[in-house]
């Protein structure tokens, strides 16, 4: 099955971030992590990974801002973004992937099918970016 090889995650909450990387490492794929916006946009400006995780309750800035800001700039503008986010509220999934993500994964994770969602979101994407190409 295709997938994303490298993954950048943005989220401020260590037990998440480490659930995440954990069941993502497991599945072979390399992992980035990043706590709030100012490093995200500092290692994406680095180097790009085939797909971002993006916890949309950050300090300091609205998530879906960080998207927007991401789709403004052509070098980001096909990174596939899923949306991670607690306190699901109604509208959130058309809210989120309306304002530019490719996916919405509802915290608590799924752990057993959270890789499978990755995957499936990231083949799905049509924003997925040329040099990532099928495995
Ligand atoms: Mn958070």
């Amino acid at each position: 099955m295709s997938g994303p090889r490298s993954v950048l995650v943005v989220e401020d909450d260590r037990q998440n971030f480490e659930l995440v990387e954990f069941l993502l490492e497991e599945a072979g794929i390399e992992v980035r992590g990043a706590r709030d916006p100012v490093t995200a946009a500092a290692m994406l400006a680095d180097a790009l990974p085939d797909m971002v995780l993006m916890d949309m309750q950050l300090p300091g800035v609205e998530g879906l801002e960080l998207v927007a800001r991401l789709r403004r700039d052509p070098r980001t503008a096909r990174l596939p973004v899923v949306a991670l986010t607690a306190h699901a509220m109604q509208g959130d999934r058309e809210r989120f992937l309306g304002g530019g993500c490719d996916g919405y994964l509802a915290k608590p994770i799924e752990t057993a099918r959270f890789v499978d969602q990755i995957r499936r979101i990231w083949s799905e994407s049509t924003r997925t970016h040329p040099e990532s190409g099928p495995e």
